[in-house]
């Protein structure tokens, strides 16, 4: 017999929760994305002990069918990519199936979730990929999914955690981008009964960004749009006497999902060019809108990272579309307390 096996799913999936849960954080970002995959209005997030303890998310889309909510934790399982839809055609924010799996090898989920058919749905709970409970239970529409002990069964991993305040920092920072990326959904995120974020929901990216960067830095900002053949951009560029002292207060949005790309920001800043001081940088935020042909979100699990086909022709077009706004702007140098 030869000495070649195929790793069994349970060691599969603690293999794939590696790449795909990092940190508390990371199972924020999936499961967010989940719930506006499913077209949520309203997602609220609770967590406790930095996520570390819990982490609960509470969203009124589509729900899963019942008879779905188990399948939902399978391997590769996703409703997201059928057959005719192509991986280079990705209109959603998850597609590999994988988020669910990964996230219940490496913790206690609990699942309740509905499709609004008859007010009936499903109640699961998995512990370290093993299936304990699957009931009917009465639930309104939507899904509420609890993670609990996250990493309990790897003590390696739960080793390299760092600090409360540290994962929370992490927390906090994913859901202010799905914030931004999405004004019109109404999140809330929550941490040890204290409330750290609360978006209106109502389509209006300046309160939200109020929300998150206070209203001084939302009166400072200058509306963005501008498109061509390609692509679209909206949103919005700071003065460039409001600045910060990292790129920390810089979102890139690509069809509606978060990513980071270091030309983007590179664009950006050459747009500024001479505008801002040394080692300071804006606050922006940046939606871009293109054909999903023209971008490769299938680069890492993740999906932070993406790549672009034309991607000369982007950074020409955003740093063109900055300049153009900043340029308009008589700008009257004056002194602004830096925050
Ligand atoms: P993916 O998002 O890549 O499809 P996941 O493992 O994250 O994979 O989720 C698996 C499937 O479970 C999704 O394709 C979706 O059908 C369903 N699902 C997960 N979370 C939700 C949710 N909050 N609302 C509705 N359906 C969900
Ligand atoms: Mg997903």
């Amino acid at each position: 017999m030869g000495q070649i096996q195929i790793l069994d799913e349970h060691i599969a999936n603690q293999i794939a929760a590696g790449e795909v849960v990092e940190r508390p954080s990371s199972v924020v970002k999936e499961l967010v994305e989940n719930a506006i995959d499913a077209g949520a209005r309203r997602i609220d997030v609770t967590v406790e002990e930095g996520g570390l303890s819990l982490i609960r998310i509470t969203d009124n889309g589509s729900g899963i069918e019942p008879e779905d909510c188990e399948t939902a934790f399978y391997r590769h399982a996703t409703s997201k990519l059928s057959l005719g839809r192509d991986l280079f055609q990705i209109r959603t924010l998850g597609f590999r199936g994988e988020a669910l799996p990964s996230i219940a090898a490496v913790s206690k989920v609990e699942l309740v979730s509905s499709n609004g058919d008859h007010g009936l749905g499903r109640r699961i709970i998995i512990e370290g990929g093993s299936l304990k409970e699957n009931e009917d239970t009465p639930t309104p529409l939507g899904t509420d999914i609890s993670v609990k002990e996250l990493f309990y069964n790897t003590p390696a991993r739960l080793k390299y955690m760092k600090t409360i305040q540290t994962e929370l920092g992490h927390i906090s920072d994913v859901m202010y981008r799905q914030a931004l990326a999405h004004p019109e959904i109404a999140f809330t995120l929550r941490h040890n009964g204290n409330q750290l974020l609360q978006s209106p929901g109502n389509g209006d990216l300046l309160q939200v960004i109020a929300s998150i960067y206070g209203t001084q830095a939302a009166k400072g900002m200058l509306g963005i749009e501008a498109e061509n053949a390609d692509y679209k951009v909206e949103g919005f560029v700071g003065r460039p006497d409001l600045t910060r002292s990292n790129r920390g207060a810089i979102s890139t949005m690509v069809n509606g999902r978060y990513i980071r790309n270091p030309g983007l920001q590179a664009a950006m800043m050459r747009a500024y060019h001479t505008l801002l001081p040394i080692n300071r940088y804006p606050i922006a935020v940046l939606q871009l809108h293109m054909h999903p042909s023209l971008v490769d979100v299938n680069v890492h699990p993740s999906k932070l990272e993406v790549r672009f086909s034309k991607e000369q022709e982007l950074y020409a077009f955003l740093e063109e579309s900055i300049r153009a706004v900043l340029s308009q702007q008589v700008l009257i140098p004056h002194v602004v307390k830096q925050t």
